[in-house]
């Protein structure tokens, strides 16, 4: 009998960084499709920031699968809209096989769809010709507008979402600078991505390289980290520079409530009125009704031509899957995480 390999919430994570007693890898019997439905059998699993989100706010409950999106393959079918073979973008989670159907409710803006694969990698739909490369379009090209010659500052600028943004800001004629947090991304991030500069948040004397890199201050700031990267690159933005706020990773698991506040009060207030910096709050969700097809058929030409490369980060087998999130969330990834849990689809 084929069993369905699960990883579950085993506690409430109110607080803090995950913790080895979090998840439980458990195995239940294969569900058969019902009428609309299809099984479906993980090939990828992205790991993202915003689960941890999901956990610690208790979207998630205790039980529960963890939630992730895939690319999965059809194994059976009984829904018009997918048949065997298949390979397909959809939410299965942390499991091997998970089903997909109109009553399969999950899904909200992240509707599950059939890949051509003959088209780009199945992996790319859970990265760069996905959410991520949604969210480093949204946030950079839309928001932030940027013009030809203007210095471009960006955080985790090698992860997910980084790397588009870089790559992304060079299209357009823009000075890039990228911030990461080991020289061997920093190498990747000029040699790979064609950023200008990038420099090293742990490096003892970064605010220095930080401003030596930036002469002409900074017009456009893609924020992913918070913490004391945003507190090195307030100082050295232009008057009316820009911002998208799209994640502050260092703070995910702190709770110091006192010290969070205090960062904003220090640091916030004075450089955004005086300067009058725009500070644009980013949620990729928003930008997909007007901007997705725009998005795909942009990029996709960008990937296809060679003008924007992805760095995977794939880590094989589910019963990893923790240590592989745990290590997402400090650093400890070199690219677009993924979980390889079988294996993948022929092109
Ligand atoms: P990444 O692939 O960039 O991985 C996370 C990276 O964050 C790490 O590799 C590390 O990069 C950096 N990081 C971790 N801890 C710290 C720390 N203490 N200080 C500074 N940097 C740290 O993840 P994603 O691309 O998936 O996500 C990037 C950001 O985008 C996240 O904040 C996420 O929440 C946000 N996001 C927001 C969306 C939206 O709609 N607004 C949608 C999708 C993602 P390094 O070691 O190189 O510094």
């Amino acid at each position: 009998m084929t069993m369905n390999q699960q990883w579950r919430l085993a506690r409430l994570p109110v607080e803090g960084w995950p913790t080895d007693g979090d998840f439980v890898l458990g195995r239940t019997e294969l569900s058969e499709p019902a009428e609309n439905q299809a099984l479906t059998k993980t090939t990828y699993l992205s790991l993202d920031p915003y689960q941890w989100g999901r956990r610690r706010s208790g979207v998630e409950e205790i039980g529960d699968v963890c939630h992730g999106r895939t690319v999965s393959q059809v194994v059976k079918s009984r829904h018009a809209g997918y048949k065997e073979g298949d390979v397909i973008f959809n939410t299965n989670g942390w499991q091997t096989y998970g089903l997909v159907g109109e009553d399969i409710s999950e899904f909200g803006y992240m509707h599950p769809r059939v890949l051509d694969t003959s088209q780009a990698p199945a992996s790319t739909a859970l990265g760069v010709l996905g959410m991520l490369g949604l969210t480093a379009y949204s946030g950079l090209y839309v928001q932030c507008q940027p013009k030809p010659g203007e210095t471009v500052v960006v955080s985790a600028a090698s992860g997910g979402v980084g790397q588009n943004v870089v790559q992304i800001a060079k299209l357009k004629g823009c000075r890039v600078v990228g911030i990461v947090g080991s020289d061997d991304k920093c190498d990747f991030v000029v040699d790979s991505l064609g950023a200008q500069a990038c420099i090293n948040r742990k490096a003892p004397d970064f605010i220095e390289q930080l401003r030596e890199a930036c002469p002409d201050g900074i017009d456009i700031y893609f924020e992913n980290v918070g913490g004391e990267v945003f507190e090195a690159v307030l100082p050295l933005l232009n008057s009316r520079a820009r911002i998208s706020l799209c994640g502050l990773i260092s703070q995910y698991g702190n709770d110091d409530a006192a010290s969070n506040h205090a960062r904003w009060q220090k640091t916030g207030a004075s450089v955004f009125e005086k300067r009058q910096v725009q500070v644009n709050g980013l949620f990729v969700g928003n930008f997909v009704e007007d901007y997705q097809s725009q998005f795909l058929e942009e990029m996709s030409a960008w990937v296809r031509d060679g003008l924007v490369h992805y760095k995977e980060d794939i880590w094989h087998g589910l019963e990893r899957a923790p240590e592989a999130f745990d290590a997402m969330l400090k650093g400890g990834n070199f690219g677009k995480t993924l979980v390889q849990v079988s294996d993948a689809p022929a092109a």
